[in-house]
């Protein structure tokens, strides 16, 4: 993939980012720059290119805002101490992206190409990279939208794929809390054969009814069960989630409804070389229940690249409540271990960093 640059003649000035990157909050701001490629069936993906961050300017009839033919991606560049950025696992977002694009009928845009223009970016718009401490970041968004001027349904014959970057502050102010979590009856992410393993906007957009009903409620999350039997943990809006139990094992709510987390997966490897078991496996609500009324559940933790770990705190449903597991000393562990390597202070045993400047 060629990719062309033109350098913005506006960007912001030192002062200004130093401002920004002293408090940058999440998806504020933006950098100076974004990437995009197109794709056609005739000519496949082209016109890779690097240009001054700005707002696009689409036909009404544009498909993406009417059938949501949508994909993304949310990843981080992360500095070290020496000064060097860092990539967390590109290939492996970019692999989520080629999976999700194949769920809305759109084409792949290879791994490499993916990578290639999360890096193209990064470097262009190195200086927004905030320093590490404070587990600050720049949270990367690749996404891919449906282009063609069209309001028939099938699949896009224009795509574009787009990275835009944000500074993001650390996403716990004030020092980590627990989770509380609203457990929703009347609402289903996905079901089988539905889009649920795929990142697109679609799932946010029938969260945010049941994500209101969790805050109406006191809760900061909401926890989706299955849309069979109604019986099993899902995972969060966002995040996945975690059960550890009093002898050291550990559960997580098996894939095929829920979103693969990257985080998800780097935690099995984590937690298997801390010489706990992983199941991934269904889990029942009631399992959850009993288990933290019984004390059998240690621990409850949920996952993502924003907040990299948050402990869970207190569970309640219409008509009942189950208190905060007891301890989040293995949570912390984990989490504390993954932060490391993103930030390059422990040894990179899996491979998992890429270095981009
Ligand atoms: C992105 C996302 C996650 C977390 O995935 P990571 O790769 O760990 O950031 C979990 N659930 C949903 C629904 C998501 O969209």
């Amino acid at each position: 993939m060629q990719i062309s640059t033109t350098l913005s003649t506006e960007t912001v000035d030192d002062a200004r980012l130093a401002e920004i990157l002293a408090n940058p909050g999440f998806g504020i701001h933006f950098t100076d720059h974004m990437f995009t490629v197109e794709w056609t069936p005739e000519k496949g993906w082209h016109d890779a290119r690097i240009t001054p961050y700005g707002p696009l300017s689409l036909d009404p009839a544009t498909a993406v805002l009417h059938y949501a033919q949508e994909t993304f991606e949310g990843m981080k560049a992360y500095r070290r101490e020496d000064g060097s950025v860092w990539t967390f696992r590109p290939e492996a977002n970019a692999a989520r992206m080629a999976r999700s694009s194949q769920r809305l009928a759109f084409p792949e845009l290879p791994v490499d190409d993916f990578v290639a223009a999360v890096d193209a970016l990064v470097q262009v718009d190195e200086r927004w990279v905030p320093d590490g401490e404070g587990e600050k970041s720049l949270y990367i968004r690749p996404f891919m939208i449906a282009t063609e001027t069209f309001l028939g349904v099938r699949p896009s014959q224009h795509v574009t794929f787009m990275v835009i970057a944000s500074p993001a502050g650390a996403y716990f102010k004030g020092g980590i809390k627990p989770v509380s979590l609203w457990l929703t009856e009347e609402y289903t992410r996905a079901g089988r054969g539905g889009m649920g393993a795929a990142k697109t906007g679609g799932n946010y957009a029938s969260s945010l009814v049941a994500q209101q009903e969790a805050t109406a409620n006191g809760c900061d999350q909401v926890v989706f069960l299955d849309v069979a039997e109604g019986k099993y943990v899902e995972e969060l809006g966002g995040m996945n989630m975690y059960f550890v139990f009093k002898d050291g094992s550990i559960v997580t709510p098996a894939t095929g409804t829920i979103l693969e987390g990257i985080t998800r997966s780097s935690i099995i490897q984590i937690a298997d070389g801390l010489g706990h078991q992983v199941t991934e496996r269904r889990f029942s609500i009631d399992e959850w229940r009993d288990g933290i009324t019984s004390g059998d559940i240690v621990e409850i933790f949920a996952c993502g690249t924003a907040a990299v770990i948050t402990p869970v705190g207190a569970l309640k449903w219409d008509g009942g409540e189950v208190g905060a597991p007891a301890s989040q000393e293995l949570t912390m562990r984990i989490r504390q271990a993954l932060v490391d390597v993103q930030y390059g202070r422990a040894e990179d045993s899996f491979g998992w960093m890429h270095h981009v400047v």
